[in-house]
C-alpha cells in the first residue's frame, strides 16, 4: 500500500505519519528528515538542499524527486510506505505517478490532514524536535517529560532553523500556492481522504486509520 500524507506544514503530517506507519506497518519517508540528515552528514544533496529550506523554498524538483524514486527502491518500502513532504507541487505528483507506473505500483490513498491556519501558526512556534530520533515536541501542548531532552531516545531537543516567524509565513504562502492544488488533483482520481487534524496525536491516528481501513481490507 502507497499512501501519500497531504497538509500544511504544522498539520501534524510528520507526527501522525510515525504513528500510523508504526500501526500498519509501513516505512515512513519523509522528505524534509532526508534533506535534514543529508545537511547534518554534509553531503552534496545536503548542500543543495540547505539554501533552500533556509528561505522556506522548495528544494528544486529534480533533486527531490530523484531522492524519493531512489529511497522507494529500499527493502523497507517493499510492504508498503507513507510518503510525508512529497509530493509538494503538480510536477512532483506526476513525476511520482510516471515512475510508479513504470514499477507496477500506484498510490492507493492520499490523507489530507486539515488544520486552520491559525492552530498552524500557533503549533509552528512552540516545535521543538529530538535531533537523534526526530519525534516532534510542543512547549506548551506536548512538552518533553525533561526539558530539552527526548522522552524515547534522550536525544537532544533543537528549533528547526526554519521554524522561524518570517520562513514559517513563507512555507505557509509556498504551500498555499503550490502544494494545496494537489487537494483537487486527488480529489479528482478518486483518492482523497480528508481527516481533521485538530484534537490530540491518538484521536487523530485513529482517525486516520479508519479513513485507511477501507483499503486495507480490499487487499
Ligand atoms: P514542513 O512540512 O513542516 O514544512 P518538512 O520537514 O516536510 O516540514 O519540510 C521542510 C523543508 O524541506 C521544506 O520547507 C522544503 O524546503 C524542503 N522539502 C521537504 N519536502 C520537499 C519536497 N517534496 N520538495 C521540495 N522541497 C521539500
Ligand atoms: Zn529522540
Amino acid at each position: 500500500m502507497y499512501v501519500v500524507f497531504l497538509g500544511a506544514p504544522g498539520a501534524g503530517k510528520g507526527t501522525q505519519a510515525a504513528v500510523v506507519a508504526k500501526k500498519l506497518n509501513l516505512a515512513h519517508i519523509a522528505t524534509g528528515d532526508l534533506f535534514r540528515q543529508a545537511i547534518e552528514k554534509g553531503t552534496a544533496l545536503g548542500t543543495q538542499a540547505k539554501s533552500y529550506m533556509e528561505k522556506g523554498m522548495l528544494v528544486p524538483d529534480k533533486i527531490t524527486i530523484q531522492m524519493v524514486l531512489d529511497r522507494l527502491l529500499a527493502p523497507d518500502c517493499v510492504a508498503g510506505v507513507i510518503l510525508d513532504g512529497f509530493p509538494r507541487n503538480l510536477e512532483q505528483a506526476k513525476a511520482l505517478d510516471e515512475a510508479l507506473v513504470t514499477r507496477n505500483k500506484t498510490i492507493d490513498k492520499v490523507v489530507y490532514i486539515k488544520v486552520s491556519e491559525q492552530e498552524l501558526l500557533k503549533r509552528l512556534g512552540g516545535r521543538w524536535i529530538c535531533r537523534s530520533c526526530q519525534a516532534p515536541y510542543h512547549a506548551t501542548d506536548s512538552p518533553p517529560r525533561v526539558w530539552g531532552k527526548c522522552d524515547k531516545c534522550g536525544g537532544e531537543l533543537y528549533q528547526r532553523a526554519d521554524d522561524t516567524a518570517e520562513t514559517v509565513k513563507k512555507r505557509l504562502e509556498v504551500y498555499f500556492a503550490q502544494t494545496a492544488p494537489l487537494i483537487d488533483y486527488y480529489t479528482k482520481v478518486g483518492k482523497l481522504a480528508e481527516v481533521e487534524g485538530e484534537g490530540g496525536i491518538e484521536a487523530v491516528s485513529t482517525r486516520i486509520v479508519s479513513a485507511l481501513k477501507g483499503k486495507l481490507k480490499a487487499r
